[in-house]
């Protein structure tokens, strides 16, 4: 038995050098596998997906109320650059949900969880199937009770009351600092938490890819080819054709030219899937297309953090995904309610790896999508992270350029 040990010693080392995305995708094959070759009996799996995906729906309240506030009141300096500051929110919000609405035509149109038909988890399911109108929907996203929405998990709700107190904190000035700082703590304490959530992960996904896999054999594949084709398709129309008009008609530039001088920041994007970690390489290519630097280092690190066009038409390719693996269908209120969730949501999304898939549950939960979704979107999540990636980076650089346009800061004689 000794060689078997060693090995299994060496595998196990081995297996520690693995990125987490690595590990993921692994445990999305062997969980496949085994559910192919367990069939029913991977049943007995579950609840260990189960048990992940408590784990991250235990993150979203917290993580969604600590990390909004922060992003509202990282903006300080949008009262001093005022105009500008109005300016990039508008565009920024503008942009994003053309995004999502890409996104949900995609999805549509794909249908890449058509003819899954999982059995719809039982807590789901009430909510979906009482959905409100539209405009019950809106007057009920203002919370009676702020601290019910917290314990009740109204995402909605307390996404408003997260954006209405990070106003009010920036609105009073030295006086918010204090409370703001106790924000950026947890913040970064739930962002922290995720990331040990995340490292769950494999082992989550494993166990609910046994189970479908083991109801669906090898069918399950496809549909989740079909999630990855949607999402690189959605991520080229909105670069190229959306952006490319934005930019013409907006900033008065050649799209073409303009592409291939950011192409720097784009590649260090679709690698790293961060757009935090791409900026430097986006100011470096913001110089180079013109911007004064008055207007990207503002414009840029905000875009960075609130603005997640790829994130956001992600969201809406996998939220019908999820929809129509589990059989649901949605009203017309409820894609609004997706279009309204992902826009705000794309601020609360930290420029870091995965963080979309978090933010992914979100949005399902406000329209009462299951949360086991997550784990079948989970396993290919970084192939599409780093195409969504690339969207958020040349996102916040066409933001840059137009901004820069109007404020008659961009010199276009700049050389390559
Ligand atoms: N990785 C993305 C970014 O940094 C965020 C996401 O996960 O969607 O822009």
């Amino acid at each position: 038995a000794g060689p078997t040990v060693s090995n299994s010693v060496s595998l196990l080392k081995r297996w520690g050098t693995v990125p987490l995305w690595g590990k993921i995708l692994l445990g999305m094959a062997l969980g496949m596998l085994t559910g192919i070759a367990l069939g029913e009996h991977a049943a007995y799996l579950k609840p260990l997906g189960t048990l992940f995906v408590n784990t991250i729906k235990m993150l979203i309240v917290p993580l969604v109320f600590c990390s909004l506030i922060v992003g509202i009141t990282s903006m300080q300096d949008t009262q001093k650059m005022g105009r500008i500051g109005i300016k990039s929110l508008g565009f920024y919000l503008g942009t994003t949900s053309v995004a999502i609405t890409i996104g949900l035509a995609f999805g549509h149109w794909f249908a890449p969880g058509a003819g899954l038909s999982l059995p719809l988890p039982e807590m789901a399911s009430s909510p979906v199937q009482q959905a409100p109108s539209f405009v019950d929907t809106l007057v009920a996203i203002v919370p009676e009770n702020p601290v019910a929405a917290l314990a009740q998990g109204q995402i909605l709700q307390v996404i408003v009351f997260a954006v209405a107190l990070g106003i009010s904190l920036v609105m009073i000035g030295e006086r918010g600092r204090p409370a703001i700082a106790v924000f950026e703590s947890l913040a970064e304490a739930m962002f922290k938490l995720t990331d040990l959530v995340m490292r769950l992960a494999p082992y989550g996904v494993f166990a609910l890819m046994a189970w479908v896999a083991g109801l669906y054999g090898w069918e399950v594949l496809q549909p989740l080819l079909k999630v990855i084709v949607a999402v690189y398709l959605g991520c080229m129309l909105h670069i190229f054709g959306f952006y490319g008009l934005v930019l013409a008609l907006g900033a008065r530039l050649n799209p073409l030219q303009f592409f291939k001088k950011i192409s720097d920041a784009m590649a260090v994007a679709y690698t790293t899937s961060s757009s935090a970690g791409s900026l430097p390489a986006s100011m470096k290519c913001a110089e180079r297309v013109g911007v004064n630097k008055r207007i990207s280092s503002f414009v840029l690190p905000l875009g960075t953090t609130i603005n997640m066009d790829g994130t956001a038409l992600y969201q809406g390719v996998c939220a019908l995904f999820v929809a129509q693996a589990f059989g649901v269908d949605l009203t017309m209120s409820q894609y609004l309610t997706i279009i309204a969730t992902a826009t705000l949501a794309s601020i609360g999304t930290a420029g870091v790896p995965g963080a979309g898939l978090v933010m992914l549950t979100l949005v399902l939960t406000t329209v009462g999508l299951p949360l086991e979704g997550v784990a079948l979107v989970a396993g290919i999540d970084r192939i599409l992270d780093m195409a969504r990636t690339v969207v958020n980076v040349s996102g916040d650089l066409v933001a840059t350029s137009v901004i820069a346009r109007s404020e008659g800061e961009l010199d276009t004689r700049v050389e390559a």
